[in-house]
């Protein structure tokens, strides 16, 4: 498998992945974004099929804000332990536009990713809009975080 796949439209990807990036769409409804403005959701479903999604949430103290990213992984481990996150989509709009505008998951995020798929000994797929206005899908976390810190870096 390529380890990034682009396409020129949603339209392009696999039926799986644009109903996550319309359900990663839909969960921007619950972003707590009053300080950036930018309403973030990301999307992702299971390996029994189950779709759980997250939006961002900040917080006047500004380190304390989380990403969707993050809050959807996190849901899924508490909610539905020992199930394998299978693919992820993200997506990102301006509080009161309905475009989606291009947003990379950050680094933080890409480190909970990677830690996801050494518990669940599986990659997961993360979709997203790439700032280049294409639709990027990833094969695994890894690939979006070469060289990452994990538990070996710890023994
Ligand atoms: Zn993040």
């Amino acid at each position: 498998m390529k380890e990034f796949t682009t396409y020129n439209s949603v339209e392009d990807l696999d039926s799986e992945s644009k109903y996550l990036v319309h359900k990663a769409k839909e969960a921007t409804v619950h972003s707590y974004a009053p300080y950036s403005k930018f309403c973030v959701g990301a999307a992702v479903i299971l390996d029994d099929g189950t779709v759980v999604t997250g939006a961002n949430q900040e917080n006047a103290a500004y380190p304390l804000c989380m990403c969707a990213e993050r809050v959807v992984l996190y849901a899924c481990a508490s909610q539905h332990p020992g199930k394998k996150v299978i693919k992820m989509a993200v997506v990102a709009h301006k509080k009161n536009h309905k475009e989606l505008m291009p947003a990379s998951s950050c680094g933080a995020c890409r480190q909970v990713m990677q830690e996801f798929e050494h518990r669940q000994h599986k990659p997961m797929e993360v979709v997203m809009l790439s700032p280049g206005e294409k639709w990027i899908k990833c094969s695994s976390a890894q690939v979006l975080l070469p060289y990452g810190f994990d538990a070996s870096s710890l023994e």
